[in-house]
C-alpha cells in the first residue's frame, strides 16, 4: 500500500483558489477555441470571446505564479517538490 500523504502537496488557501480560477479559465478557453474554430465560417464572434478566455487564463495563470513566487508556504512546498523529483532533470538542462 502506497502512503497518500507522503505524495501529497498542500499549499495555502489563496494558492488552491488561484488554481482553481486557473484551471476553470484554461477549461473556458479550450471550450471557446474548440467552438471558435468550427463557427469560424459562419462568422460568428466566437473568436473574440476565445481571445478573452485566453486572457483570462493568462492572467489567472501569471497570478498563481506571483502567489507561489512571494507566499513563503508555497514557494517552500515548490522548492520541495521540486528537489524531490524534478532538480536533476533541471539542473541537467540549466
Ligand atoms: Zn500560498
Amino acid at each position: 500500500m502506497v502512503e497518500k500523504s507522503a505524495t501529497e502537496i498542500r499549499f495555502c488557501d489563496e494558492y488552491e483558489d488561484l488554481f482553481d480560477q486557473c484551471l476553470h479559465a484554461l477549461t473556458q478557453w479550450t471550450r471557446l477555441r474548440a467552438f471558435g474554430d468550427r463557427q469560424d465560417s459562419a462568422g460568428m464572434p466566437a473568436k473574440s470571446e476565445a481571445q478573452r478566455a485566453e486572457r483570462g487564463y493568462v492572467a489567472a495563470f501569471s497570478a498563481l505564479r506571483r502567489h507561489s513566487r512571494g507566499c513563503i508556504l508555497c514557494e517552500e512546498r515548490l522548492r520541495v517538490h521540486a528537489n524531490s523529483g524534478l532538480s536533476s532533470a533541471a539542473s541537467r538542462a540549466s
